[in-house]
């Protein structure tokens, strides 16, 4: 059993991640940016157990210096899941790019001064197949990255991931040998949150069953299940034959409207569950005034399949299926009070 650091504690994957690490007997270390967030983070994940009172937590900002070396001191892996990730478009695409690229940065850094050097880095299925020109292949996979020079297909979250995943690899390559990293590319991650704070990719479904969101655009995304992302963390961080990989963690692609039809089978009672589509002209004109709208605009009648059977060999098995995991958002979303 190993001593582990988890960046980004207070996240909607690391939580998951934490109490899995911790249920299987590893020792783990988080870091947050805030000290106020320790308690109520604690407190959430003693809920799910009892080994959540052994969690450490330390302060660590992306953007500072200070915290790193004394985050990484001791420990024989990291997982650095850390990164912004708002649902709107930014204005400054720099709000994402500079903590995401140079905190990575600032990680790998301590963990070479540390003589750390196992890495796993929660990288994205964004980092893989957006930048498309032309013709949507038919499927992504692991040797494909995302071209940010073509904006029109590279929101800046999107840019963020990218630049962020080269940059650890560029790292590694050139100045951080013995640095062991894996890099890990999931999809739009659902599946149970572990707290009532989570915002993130749960979000969409938290404002279907709230009615938020009243129309469905015409998009969609591929769906993972929260547990296998966390789950391939584990099995990179344990099988050396996964140092120098990327994995992408995807199932199933569904549209909004599938998701919503989900949703209407599991809580026929929830009226609120949007059932009109929204036509692509006031998607459209929505964008220009709405950074979370102009998200959506850019996926419309778009599909991106990227194929996990890489992991799935990692891992050995099948992942757990996309509405599944739709259904277990639906469902700890109401148990927490969170719609
Ligand atoms: P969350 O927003 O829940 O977690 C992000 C974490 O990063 C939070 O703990 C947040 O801290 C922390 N963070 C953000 N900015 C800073 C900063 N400047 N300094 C220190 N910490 C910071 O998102 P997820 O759990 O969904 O995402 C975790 C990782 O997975 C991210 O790297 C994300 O890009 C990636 N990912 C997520 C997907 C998804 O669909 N959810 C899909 C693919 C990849 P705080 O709580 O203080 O804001």
């Amino acid at each position: 059993m190993s001593k582990t650091l988890v960046t980004g504690a207070s996240g909607f994957i690391a939580q998951q991640l934490i109490l899995d690490l911790l249920e299987q007997g590893h020792e783990v270390r988080g870091t947050v940016r805030s000290a106020a967030k320790r308690d109520a983070l604690k407190q959430a994940l003693a809920a799910h157990s009892d080994r959540a009172r052994d969690l450490e937590l330390v302060e660590a900002d992306l953007e500072r210096d200070e915290g790193w070396a004394e985050a990484v001191d001791g420990v024989d892996a990291i997982h650095h899941l850390a990164s912004p990730f708002p649902l709107a478009v930014p204005k400054n695409p720099d709000d994402l790019i500079r903590p995401a690229r140079d905190g990575a940065l600032r990680v790998l850094r301590a963990a070479k001064a540390a003589g750390v050097s196992r890495v796993v880095l929660t990288s994205s299925g964004a980092a893989i197949a957006y930048g498309v020109r032309g013709a949507m292949p038919e499927r992504f996979t692991e040797a494909d990255w995302t071209d940010t020079t073509h904006a029109a297909d590279c929101r800046p979250y999107i840019a963020s991931k990218t630049i962020a995943e080269r940059a650890a690899w560029d790292f590694v390559a050139d100045e951080g040998q013995g640095i062991e990293l894996t890099a890990i590319n999931p999809v739009a991650v659902f599946g149970p949150i572990r707290s009532a704070e989570v915002k993130t990719s749960v979000d969409i479904i938290a404002r279907m069953l709230d009615g938020r969101l009243p129309m469905l655009p015409n998009a969609g995304i591929q769906v993972v299940d929260v547990r296998d992302v966390s789950a391939a963390h584990i099995a990179a961080m344990n099988d050396p034959a996964a140092i120098g990989e990327r994995y992408i963690v995807a199932d199933a692609f569904r549209t909004m409207r599938a998701v919503a039809d989900v949703l209407h089978a599991a809580y026929p009672e929830r009226t609120k569950i949007p059932r009109r589509g929204m036509p692509d002209f006031l998607v459209r004109a929505l964008a220009l005034v709405n950074g979370e709208v102009k998200a959506i605009a850019s996926e419309l009648h778009k599909q991106r399949i990227l194929s996990s059977e890489k992991v799935q060999k990692l891992l050995g098995r099948d992942l757990i299926a996309a509405d599944d995991a739709i259904r277990a958002s639906a469902e700890t979303l109401i148990e927490h009070g969170a719609v």
